[in-house]
């Protein structure tokens, strides 16, 4: 089976190497108003999520990993989750320690690698994973290059592999055309007014 990142795909992005797809997946879970709905809203799509997600970052892994069973519960802590990492890729300082520490194990595997493997059940094995790939990334120094588009319409998770990491819309042509259209407009308005005898 090859890897379907469902909900970064759904708004036409391009995963994320690595691990970080599974997190770059899971902040685009969140919805956008008039492209999809969040995917965290209720335990059936939830669930569905989960299992594409999980699916395919095993399948990565080449291990055969199981999605953890989520109950509404579970879905409050990811949402939480999921705003204490929008946080930190908006570069937000941490407030307070989020929704608390999860646990995680090493193994190592018959190759001599040594891995970093969720543990725990229902959302706390989600934010495992996510946590033991956000590390993993910020080590690969490649955790910087994931961003939240900034047209605040958009909002989606993007991986900038631009040369010097300067990106900051999800797709130039769509999201960032329409706020320079927004940008030059406004100031054609602010030269107009100016200009404009009393
Ligand atoms: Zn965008």
């Amino acid at each position: 089976m090859s890897a379907v990142w469902v909900a970064s795909q759904r708004y036409g992005l391009a995963s994320a190497p690595d691990g970080l797809a599974l997190v770059q997946d899971f902040l685009n879970t969140r919805g956008i108003e008039g492209y999809g709905a969040d995917l965290l809203a209720d335990t059936a799509s939830a669930g569905e999520w989960a299992e594409n997600a999980v699916g395919a970052w095993s399948a990565m892994r080449g291990t055969d990993v199981r999605p953890p069973a989520l109950d509404d519960a579970d879905l409050a802590k990811l949402r939480a989750t999921r705003d204490t990492i929008s946080g930190l890729v908006a570069s937000e300082p941490p407030s307070g320690r989020g929704v608390g520490p999860v646990s995680a194990a090493f193994e190592l595997t018959d190759a001599g690698e040594v891995r970093l493997e969720p543990s725990g059940s229902g959302w706390r094995w989600l934010a495992s994973a996510l946590w033991g790939e956000i590390l993993l990334g910020q080590h690969a120094d490649t955790w910087r290059r994931i961003k939240q588009c900034h047209n605040h319409r958009c909002g989606s998770t993007f991986y900038d592999r631009s040369k010097n990491n300067s990106g900051v819309w999800h797709d130039v042509k769509t999201c960032g055309n329409a706020a320079n259209l927004r940008a030059s407009r406004a100031r054609r308005r602010a030269a107009n007014s100016a200009a404009a005898p009393e």
